[in-house]
């Protein structure tokens, strides 16, 4: 029954970034700090860094960005808790859920997570995930062609289909907390990999950015994830990659809140170091590697 149903294994993808007004963007948030009486003896972009750094966020409010983006159905709730966020998303009420604007070609894309395309678990769990897909997909069409509606038949459909697609605007405050937040090795994959090709996009559009953005522990030289056992201490939980920043004898060791109150020293912060780290670990979750 379920033969001659194309089921295409995609990665989570963002494209259409666009920052509005281009690299002009940042003159407005310099603009409004002149307004609240920054001189002019600090440069242009002096003034943007020192916002971002010193996290004067109304400001960056000023900045715009829109992109569309395309994730499992299932993980989509994750991108939805971020409140501060307008988007417009892929109706699965009145869609077949292969076709759309973001679909193009036959077949139903599908969403599997890395952990399950490794080596490790390419043949029988593999086999086993693309049968239980393509059986669902088969329910929910023999349901729809059955003549019930598409919002009653998308009930038998897995987590993993691709139909978590959003036309999204966001303010740079917004979109930094939701960085801050989702390049954290904590973070859940898929997450990570639409919250990686945004650090890139976004550092193109905005190079001012580069060297200023990254996880939370990054951005405010001290990370809030203190006592997370398997990611900060203990033993390292396989599923997660492994924090970059927590070492204390490494020259990127960035403290949690916790061990900086317990005077835990850093010896020395090579920033350069942590940013192509931060970057070498991104494009892997960015490629979905
Ligand atoms: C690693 C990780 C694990 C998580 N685990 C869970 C989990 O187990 N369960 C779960 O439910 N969620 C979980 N979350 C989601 C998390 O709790 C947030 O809902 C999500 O990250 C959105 O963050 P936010 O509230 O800062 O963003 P936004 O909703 O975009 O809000 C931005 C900022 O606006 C302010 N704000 C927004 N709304 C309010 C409000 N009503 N009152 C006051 N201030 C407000 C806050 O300062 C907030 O930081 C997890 C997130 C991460 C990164």
């Amino acid at each position: 029954m379920s033969e001659g149903i194309s089921v295409r294994i995609i990665k989570p993808t963002v494209w259409n970034f666009e920052v509005v007004n281009g690299e002009n963007a940042f003159k407005e948030v310099v603009y409004s700090a002149r307004v609240s009486g920054v001189p002019d003896v600090v440069k242009d972009d002096q003034v943007f860094s020192m916002l971002v750094e010193n996290d004067y966020g109304s400001a960056l409010e000023h900045i715009i960005i829109k992109f569309d983006l395309k994730m499992s159905k299932g993980n989509a709730p994750e991108f939805l808790e971020h409140r501060l966020v307008s988007h417009s998303g892929y109706s699965t009420r009145y869609i077949e859920v292969s076709k759309g604007i973001d679909k193009d070609s036959e077949g139903y894309e599908v969403i599997v997570p890395l952990h399950l395309l490794s080596d490790e678990y390419k043949d029988e769990t593999m086999r086993t995930i693309t049968e239980n897909l393509r059986a669902a997909i088969s329910a929910y069409r023999k349901i729809n062609k059955g003549g019930v509606p598409r919002e009653i038949a998308r009930y038998v459909l897995p987590f993993a289909i691709a139909a978590g697609t959003y036309h999204v605007t966001i303010n740079l405050r917004s979109l930094l907390n939701f960085l801050g937040l989702r390049l954290c090795v904590r973070a859940s994959p898929e997450i990570r990999a639409i919250a990686s090709q945004i650090y890139f996009a976004l550092t193109e559009k905005l190079p001012q950015l580069k060297g200023l953005i990254g996880c939370r522990g990054f951005m405010r030289g001290c990370c809030p994830e203190s006592n997370v056992t398997g990611v900060r201490t203990g033993k390292q939980i396989k599923s997660y990659p492994v924090c970059i920043f927590k070492s204390p004898e490494s020259e990127i060791y960035i403290p949690t809140i916790k061990e900086m109150r317990n005077n835990e020293k850093v010896i020395k912060f090579d920033k350069e170091k942590a940013v192509k780290s931060q970057e070498i670990l991104f494009k892997k979750w960015a490629e979905w590697e």
